[in-house]
């Protein structure tokens, strides 16, 4: 993908970098163990308008891991295949107003939503596919479509959450004691930790938000991933549950439908217009990046782009 190097744009971007960096609070995740190595200063951000054009500034070519900014990709990829209706017979659209990890089922027997990850893990389990391989296979496939390039797992980080991850099989088992877990939970929460250790750029980000902001046409390939439906499905839950125990906060001073990762991504899309990816490890203690906050919070502010902007 080319990036448009001397547009104005970039000057935002770097300027955001710029006014941000000296922000050194927060922690970088080590509950998975191999999460814990990265590097702290790291900064990178990109956009990507609804018409393909891409913008970077920082550390545009880290790798990292996609974490949980893969659930709104596979919840698209559910209600595709299985309707809306379906879907939320087994998983919550209300936020749960606690943290990701949380112990959630409503009174239905279903975790509260799909951006968490008991929710996630369930969503998972509702995705087809012939064989666990098969499955993760086809997810791989569709996140790859959004991101429009070929993403691959970081197989270190998949086994180090693989041998770690007792908490997100614990959830699995609730789901599947409430009636919602479809099939094995072991494979259910395989799938799950690959899909959270695909390894991603910002830019990939971006187009994988612009995706979504586009009504589900990558604006970079000009493939149809999702329908526009399922995209304003996936952007609403984001919007009301993508930050965790801080979305009604991101509501208020961000107000741009986003998802966080525990590797310290953000990705926000701005229906109609584009969508961002910034990537910083320290995390605040409700798991989002805290440069990568600070980051959207100046983009929205400066530029007025919170969704309910008052023409
Ligand atoms: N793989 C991580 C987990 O399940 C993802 C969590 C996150 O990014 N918030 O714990």
């Amino acid at each position: 993908r080319a990036t448009d190097e001397q547009s104005p744009v970039v000057t935002v971007l770097e300027r955001i970098r710029d006014e941000v960096a000296p922000r050194h609070e927060g922690r970088v995740a080590d509950f998975i163990p191999e999460l814990a190595g990265a590097d702290p200063d790291a900064f990178g951000i990109a956009a990507v308008s609804a018409h393909g054009r891409c913008y970077s500034a920082g550390d545009d070519a880290a790798a990292f891991t996609v974490q949980s900014m893969s659930k709104p990709f596979v919840y698209a990829m559910a209600i595709e295949e299985r309707g809306l209706d379906d879907v939320h017979q087994h998983v919550g659209a209300e936020p749960s107003g606690e943290p990701f990890n949380a112990i959630s089922l409503d009174e239905l027997g279903r975790p509260e939503n799909p951006m968490i990850n008991a929710g996630a893990i369930v969503t998972t389990s509702l995705v087809h596919g012939a064989g666990p391989d098969g499955r993760f296979e086809r997810i791989r496939t569709a996140l790859s479509s959004f991101a429009g390039r070929s993403l691959s797992l970081d197989e270190d980080v998949y086994l180090s959450e693989a041998e770690t991850g007792h908490r997100n099989r614990a959830l699995g088992y609730l789901s599947l004691a409430g009636g919602v877990l479809e099939g094995s939970v072991e494979e259910a929460v395989q799938d799950y930790f690959r899909q959270c250790a695909l390894s991603v750029t910002v830019l990939d980000l971006a187009v994988m938000a612009a995706t979504l902001a586009s009504g589900g046409v990558n604006p970079v390939t000009g493939e149809r991933v999702v329908s526009r439906r399922t995209a304003r499905h996936t952007l609403s839950v984001m919007s009301s549950c993508g930050m965790y125990d801080r979305a009604g906060e991101w509501a208020l001073r961000v107000g741009i439908p986003a998802k966080s990762g525990v590797s310290g991504g953000i990705l926000a899309a701005a229906p109609g217009s584009f969508g961002v990816g910034v990537f910083s490890p320290p995390l605040d203690g409700a798991g989002n990046s805290v440069r990568g906050v600070a980051a959207l919070e100046r983009l929205s502010e400066d530029y007025d782009l919170h969704m309910l902007r008052i023409p």
